[in-house]
């Protein structure tokens, strides 16, 4: 099944909110397939970020990112890459909609509590690029044919 790269952010960390997002994604049925603290540097964002190493707040960003651990998560499910985007809301936490991670928990454009990759390829690449091969667990929850229709796993 899909997999996704969840970073619950030092925003989360900082403000306690780590309990909360866990609760929705298991809540949601997602499966948690990896799941550890690290702290970030600015190597790695440089790479996680590579798109934005030449807009003016990236200074700010890589501050607002290493400022304490954060917490990376791996996430399996049917489209779980789309799922957990919508239920992240929009990068600014201000326009997110209400019943999102962000909307409901944020009201920064940067301190925006959690990173979700945005599509299957880039998902690919940040687990890789979070998790050696051997923390990521590939099992079988008991509840998941209560998860899913047969035909759709
Ligand atoms: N960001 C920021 N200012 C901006 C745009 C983005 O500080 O104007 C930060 C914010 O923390 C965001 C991260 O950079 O979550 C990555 O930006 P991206 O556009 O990829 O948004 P996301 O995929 O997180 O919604
Ligand atoms: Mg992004």
């Amino acid at each position: 099944m899909e997999k996704t790269l969840v970073i619950l952010k030092p925003s989360a960390i900082e403000r306690a909110l780590v309990g909360e997002v866990v609760k929705r994604i298991e809540q949601k049925g997602l499966i948690i397939c990896g799941m550890k603290m690290m702290q970030l540097d600015e190597k790695i964002l440089r790479e996680h970020y590579s798109h934005l190493v030449d807009r003016p707040f990236f200074p700010m960003l890589v501050e607002s990112m290493t400022v304490c651990p954060v917490i990376v998560m791996c996430l399996e499910g049917k489209d779980v890459v789309e799922v957990f985007r919508a239920m992240t809301g929009v990068t600014n936490g201000r326009k997110a909609a209400p019943g999102t991670l962000r909307g409901d928990f944020c009201m920064s454009g940067q301190q925006n509590i959690v990173h979700a990759s945005d599509s299957v390829e880039n998902a690919k690449i940040e687990i890789a690029r979070f998790f050696k091969p051997e923390e990521i667990f590939n099992y079988t929850p008991g509840m998941l044919k209560f998860l899913y229709a047969e035909d759709e796993i």
